[in-house]
């Protein structure tokens, strides 16, 4: 009842996210329901720290490659005057820019950073935008103050593209950033074309902001078609293993078929064989089921099956096995137990199907419905096969049935020997 229901669930979100793609592909970046949408961002967030995780050392050999081809051209552009005034701030920026991606990569790889990465996100781009600026406009020739209005407009760009922040908190941040920046560059008199400036930190904001804004488009789509696909999995999981229970049980009584049984007795047949601990071997029927059902009719006596069915099930421990083996039959598999533990499961049996009282008019042993319960006990014997054993057990059912029913037969070995020399 639980898997339908989950089921039921499961296809239910996967018709929400077909509608939802249906959606998008008439209307591209629509915003999802509340938590589809936090789903989303979270998970965009977290390929962002991902990649910079995966691919820090290649960050490390293009920045080096980057550094190692600035260096010498800031060397030949600097007017020699101002050399060593110039030339400082430039390795300082390429310093702090270095320092930025440090941290940046710290917080995405240390686990107790982790959840604060969002917000060292956008301080670390706030921060770059301030400090490089600062560091580069302060210099005396005027090609580098050109050259560092790309590097602003890199880190914009960066910002919005590697770290996987929502791309209105970075606009937000980047905003700010512009207006410090504006506000710094007046409050310290320092020599820029202001205009030109302003078009760089703001273009470079605005431009950021949409370019995020057409990728964040592309990965909604992405993640619908991801999430999909992800309960689609889920709902054939549910259905093969529905499946399969299904071919390993009785419908009537919710126990194991036969089967099931079959293939359980195997593997507990070779385990006691391997490991030569007894494995018990119980056959079960209903004393005069047919007149039962003639008198009572067909319903009434599917009832007592699953009555019987479930009387047995909790009578016997996790570890034991019970199946229907056939219209009013069970058998009951104890593994690692004896003679004596065996005989104390049936009496157990016997004494819960006595509890369930079911009244039985026409048998000739009882006022209520009785079983009448033969068992067997493998003890890892080579000479004795699987069906040896079945035989065995039926064997004592037949016993017990012939002694007048509503008992236990325990029918050993060389009884069994002794029968079959008989015949
Ligand atoms: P005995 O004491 O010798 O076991 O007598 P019995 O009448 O129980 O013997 P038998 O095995 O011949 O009868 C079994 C009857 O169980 C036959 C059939 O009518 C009934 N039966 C088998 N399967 C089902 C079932 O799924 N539902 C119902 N209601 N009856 C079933
Ligand atoms: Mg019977
Ligand atoms: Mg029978």
């Amino acid at each position: 009842m639980e898997y339908k229901y989950k089921l039921v669930q499961l296809q239910y979100d996967k018709e929400k996210i077909e509608v939802l793609i249906a959606r998008q592909r008439r209307s591209a970046g629509q915003v999802f329901p509340n938590q589809l949408e936090q789903e989303f961002w979270q998970q965009y967030l977290e390929r962002a720290r991902h990649n910079i995780n995966q691919y820090f050392w290649s960050g490390v050999l293009v920045y080096f490659i980057l550094t190692m081809l600035v260096i010498p051209g800031d060397y030949w552009i600097i007017q020699p005057q101002h050399f060593w005034h110039d030339f400082i701030r430039c390795l300082l920026g390429l310093l702090n820019g270095g320092l930025c991606l440090l941290t940046l990569f710290f917080f995405a790889h240390y686990k107790i950073l982790r959840r604060y990465f969002a917000y060292a996100a956008m301080a670390l781009v706030f921060w770059a935008i301030l400090s490089m600026t600062w560091l580069t406009m302060t210099v005396y020739t005027e090609a580098l103050k050109y050259q560092a209005m790309m590097i602003i407009c890199i880190i914009y760009i960066m910002g919005y593209v590697l770290t996987g922040v929502k791309p209105f908190h970075m606009l937000l941040t980047g905003l700010m950033a512009a207006v410090m920046t504006m506000v710094m560059l007046f409050t310290f008199y320092i020599p820029i074309d202001v205009m030109v400036m302003a078009r760089v930190l703001i273009g470079s904001v605005v431009m950021g902001f949409l370019m995020s804004k057409m990728l964040c488009t592309r990965e909604r789509m992405i993640f619908l078609v991801m999430q999909q696909a992800k309960l689609g999995e889920k709902i054939n999981r549910i259905n093969s293993e529905e499946l399969l229970h299904l071919s390993q049980h009785d419908a009537l009584t919710k126990v194991s078929n036969r089967r099931n049984f079959d293939e359980m007795l195997n593997s507990y047949y070779e385990q006691a064989r391997h490991d030569e601990r007894p494995l018990s071997l119980l056959f079960i029927d209903v004393d005069f089921f047919k007149l039962f059902n003639d008198f009572y009719g067909h319903q009434k006596g599917d009832e007592v099956i699953s009555s019987v069915a479930k009387s047995i099930k909790d009578a016997i421990r996790h570890m034991d096995f019970v199946a229907r083996y056939g219209g009013e039959e069970f058998v009951v598999l104890l593994p690692e137990t004896d003679a004596h533990g065996a005989y104390a499961v049936a009496s157990n049996i016997f004494r819960a199907i006595e509890r369930l009282s079911i009244p039985h008019e026409k048998s000739s042993v009882s006022d209520i419905i009785t079983i009448s319960l033969g068992f067997t006990v493998y003890k890892g014997e080579l000479e004795i096969s699987k069906d040896d054993l079945i035989s065995r057990a039926d064997q004592a059912l037949y016993r017990a049935k012939k002694l007048g029913r509503n008992q236990i037969y325990y029918q050993t070995a060389q009884v069994s020997d002794i029968l079959q020399g008989l015949e």
